[in-house]
């Protein structure tokens, strides 16, 4: 493993496999692996750990948690569903129905009220893009739209060269006082891919918190928000080795945050040797490389959504600069060539 930063910390060989997270600001101490172990939490035999993964929003939304009361357990897994369901419904460009759908047809016509919720979101979503000078930036899909993974379909040359002139997150006019989004010009599109799923992770771990819940994990796709720790033990949280399917490339020991990962293995194809992935460098309208997978763990799954994105298409060296800029967020970062770098504020264990 490749250590950035000051010299002066001890380095942390990869064989070690685990890394510890100080987050300079976090009430918490907090130790972490990876996600693989989510798995064990549902088989380890106590009764009162409810779960249940269901797929949603084109991935698989997952719900653990403790209670004493089974019946109540359950009804607060139904409720996180039910939360995934209204943002989905709010925030989906696959649903036509969706706030979202209506102001990509309509806002460059006029204002679109998008409504508290949505309107928040994506002025969030420009904070990011200002942050990372454009590498997130929501506008992406007019490029996007024309990749299909699934049918190995990408935009050729001539149509990436057209639709590139619609994405700058600058065309999106936001409107304040009625909380209305506004486009400059026709064909502009947002697409909240890079950042919903964290959203629905934190408004779902906000829900079970609000019903009293102290320990439970929340995970969307590459998204997840640990709540509280796993009853006197960190949640141990796997990031998978990007290349080795199955396998867990390191393992953080966790509690209380979030973390996220974006990798160009979930949704891909390979064509002439060439890995054509869903995180789109909006300068060039094509899949990032350089990077296999980004990972960002800190206390707002919002920001370490959008960062495990703009870490991805910003690489190593900027990413991890822009990381160092950020006191409660720290990276894992694994390169084309598999060599993995982690921030400062990830050091091995005392
Ligand atoms: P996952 O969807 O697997 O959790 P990410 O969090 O990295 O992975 O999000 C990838 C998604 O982000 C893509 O499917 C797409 O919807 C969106 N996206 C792709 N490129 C960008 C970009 N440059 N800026 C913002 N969003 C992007
Ligand atoms: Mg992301």
């Amino acid at each position: 493993m490749t250590k950035r930063g000051s010299k002066d910390k001890p380095s942390l060989e990869l064989s070690l496999g685990l890394l510890r997270y100080a987050a300079p600001r976090m009430t918490q101490e907090i130790l972490f692996l990876v996600m693989a172990a989510i798995s064990a939490i549902s088989s380890t035999a106590h009764a009162e750990w409810i779960g249940e993964s269901r797929p949603m929003m084109g991935t698989e939304i997952s719900v653990y948690l403790w209670h004493d009361d089974a019946a109540a357990g359950q009804a607060a897994v139904e409720a996180v569903f039910a939360e995934a369901m209204r943002i989905d419904n709010m925030m989906s460009t696959y649903k036509e129905d969706s706030i979202l759908s209506a102001i990509n047809r309509d806002a460059a016509n006029g204002p679109v009220a998008a409504g508290d919720e949505l309107y928040s979101l994506i002025l969030r979503s420009l904070d990011i893009s200002v942050l990372t000078r454009g590498a997130f930036d929501v506008t992406y899909d007019s490029v996007g739209q024309h990749y299909d993974f699934r049918e190995k379909r990408r935009p050729n040359a001539e149509v990436i060269e057209d639709e590139l002139q619609r994405i700058d997150y600058r065309f999106i006019k936001i409107h304040p006082d009625t909380q209305s989004i506004e486009f400059a010009r026709e064909g502009v599109r947002i697409n909240l891919g890079g950042i919903a799923k964290g959203y629905t992770v934190e408004q779902g771990v906000d829900v079970l918190r609000n019903l009293g819940i102290r320990h439970a994990i929340v995970t969307a796709g590459g998204d997840s928000r640990l709540l509280g720790d796993r009853r006197g033990k960190p949640w141990v949280v796997g990031v998978k080795d990007p290349r080795k399917d199955g396998e867990i490339a390191v393992r953080i020991p966790l509690e209380n945050v979030a973390i996220s990962t974006s990798g160009d293995y979930e949704r891909f194809f390979d064509e002439d040797g060439i890995r054509y992935h869903h995180i789109i460098k909006p300068d060039t309208g094509l899949p990032a490389d350089g990077v296999h997978s980004a990972t960002i763990v800190g206390p707002d799954a919002v920001i370490t959504d959008a960062l495990s994105t703009s870490v991805f298409v910003m690489g190593v060296d900027q990413g991890l600069r822009l990381i160092a800029t950020l006191p409660d967020y720290e990276g894992i970062v694994i390169d084309a060539s598999g060599r993995m770098y982690y921030s400062d504020g990830l050091q091995p264990p005392k």
